[in-house]
């Protein structure tokens, strides 16, 4: 079988980690000189990167196939796509986003200038993960481009034909010594992590955020953690229940349930349930025919997550009150397991734990829109919420009674493709935002400058001791 030679992806190598410190300290270098201040300069990289997807789409597409069989069309459209739409409105914003802000200097200061500058963090640390690796770990990059940094990359190796795939690409596009690509696992993200960084910007789980946030301290650095958690999704009674299964399904489904905001159960009325989960069958197999065969259907990435999620399963199938309304088929040697809908599910029951992070979805049911409330109540603050429902008072009391970092009415994860919106979760689901603007704010800080008159000591000498307590006798 002959290999096109367009899509050569070089095997995995993790950076020798003696060489760890020399690479932050050229682009540490290299950033002192100013280069990155210049916009135009921040256009061009950003335009390199945009072309590195562009001419190379193909071959970042097989990338994730080999890691995880996703589809290029969805690499594409969830991935590729995404990351392609936040240069762009990077490149069309920057030169308004970089003007200092002028604002009023107040009575006292009349004669000075004063203005808010957006200056770039400086040095910063990408820490991406592997689920979307692209969009996860470049998306901040080209608002960290923006807003004139350097950014130290490091991928998740466990996407690591997509990890390979940067590593082999970037430095063609983009400059090498100030954006370079740092491979590896524990080993080389301790050793780039002990060192002092401008920003860390960490997408991943929980525990590893509480590692990143420990060195992070050390150092008094700022942190973006992008993490995940369960995010509910509540449907009443006045809502087309085919309609909503095949959006809920759709989501669970995409990139086999390794979504951080895919909908992890849903809360129903008791009398809606039975019809909802009939509904979810239908939309499976509308979106897929059968998962089995379907090119569409991705895989779990690892045996050790698709272990993890069928032993969740698993638990949830030995209670009595559990029933697998549809789905439930799992097969290691491939690392399939169905989409799956897991009803008469309680709030304490495993698979109510942690987040799932594959295609499982409880349902339990409420007994009304106050009972779904209290219950995302007393969960940790979710990344996104949805809520299906016709009626206008109740979207209104659910987005008033809980929190989370996103929250979508009547659809799921389709603020993702938006750079208007932030994008974050909120404490245990994350800090900071990021996407458009908001990713060039997080990138930059507002530094308060005052220009004031070289001469005009008159005016100067009622602040000084003398003047200001002695003439006036106190
Ligand atoms: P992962 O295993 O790829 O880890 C993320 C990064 O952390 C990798 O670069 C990895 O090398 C590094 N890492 C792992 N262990 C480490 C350690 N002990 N010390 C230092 N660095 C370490 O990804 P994951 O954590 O399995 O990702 C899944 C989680 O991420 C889910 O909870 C998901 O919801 C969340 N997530 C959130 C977002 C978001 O934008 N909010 C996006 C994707 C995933």
């Amino acid at each position: 079988q002959t290999i096109d030679p367009a899509l050569f992806i070089p095997a995995f190598v993790p950076t020798p980690e003696e060489q760890i410190p020399q690479i932050v300290a050229a682009a540490r270098t290299k950033y002192n000189t100013g280069i990155t201040r210049s916009i135009a300069w921040r256009k061009e990289q950003l335009r390199g990167l945009y072309r590195c997807f562009d001419e190379n789409e193909a071959l970042f597409c097989e990338a994730s196939h080999k890691d995880m069989r996703k589809n290029h069309a969805e690499t594409w459209t969830f991935d590729v796509l995404i990351l392609k739409n936040e240069i762009v409105d990077a490149l069309e914003n920057i030169d308004d986003w970089v003007k200092p802000e002028r604002v009023n200097p107040g009575i006292v200061n009349i004669l000075d200038t004063a203005e808010i500058r957006r200056d770039p963090q400086g040095v910063c640390l990408v820490i991406g993960a592997w689920n979307y690796p692209y969009q996860l770990t470049l998306g901040p990059l080209a608002a960290a481009i923006a807003g004139g940094n350097a950014v130290i990359i490091k991928p998740s190796e466990v996407a690591s034909h997509a990890a390979m795939a940067m590593t082999h690409l970037l430095p063609k596009y983009i400059d090498s010594t100030l954006f370079p690509v740092i491979n590896g696992g524990i080993p080389e993200t301790t050793a780039l992590l002990k060192l002092a960084h401008d920003h860390i910007f960490y997408t991943g789980n929980g525990a590893v955020a509480k590692i990143v946030m420990a060195a992070a301290a050390k150092h008094l650095t700022p942190v973006v953690l992008e993490l995940g958690g369960k995010s509910p999704v509540i449907i009443d009674e006045t809502v087309h229940l085919p309609t909503v299964a095949k959006r809920v399904m759709w989501a669970k489904s995409i990139n086999c349930g390794q979504t951080c905001v895919a909908p992890d159960y849903v809360l129903i009325p008791k009398a809606k349930e039975a019809e909802f989960a009939a509904a979810c069958e239908v939309a499976v197999k509308e979106l897929y025919g059968d998962t089995r065969t379907a090119p569409e259907y991705p895989r779990l990435i690892t045996l050790r997550q698709f272990d993890r999620v069928k032993g969740v399963l698993e638990a949830q199938k030995a209670l009595p009150n559990t029933k697998i309304s549809v789905g439930g088929e799992t097969d290691a040697d491939d690392l399939y397991i169905q989409p799956t809908v897991v009803t008469g599910v309680k709030g304490e029951d495993p698979i109510m734990q942690d987040e799932i992070f594959g295609p499982l979805l409880p349902v339990v049911t409420v007994e009304s829109i106050d009972d779904a409330i209290s219950f995302i109540q007393t969960r940790d603050k979710p990344l996104a919420l949805y809520v299906f429902s016709n009626d206008k008072r109740v979207v209104k009391k659910v987005l008033e009674r809980t929190d989370s970092g996103n929250a979508i009415i009547n659809d799921l994860m389709m603020n993702m493709t938006m750079s208007v919106l932030p994008f974050g979760g909120v404490g245990p689901s994350g800090q900071g935002k990021y996407h458009g603007h908001h990713g060039f704010l997080t990138y930059t800080h507002a530094r308060g400058t005052l220009y004031c008159p070289s001469g005009m000591n008159a005016l100067t000498e009622p602040r000084y001791p003398k003047m200001a307590y002695t003439k006036n006798g106190r």
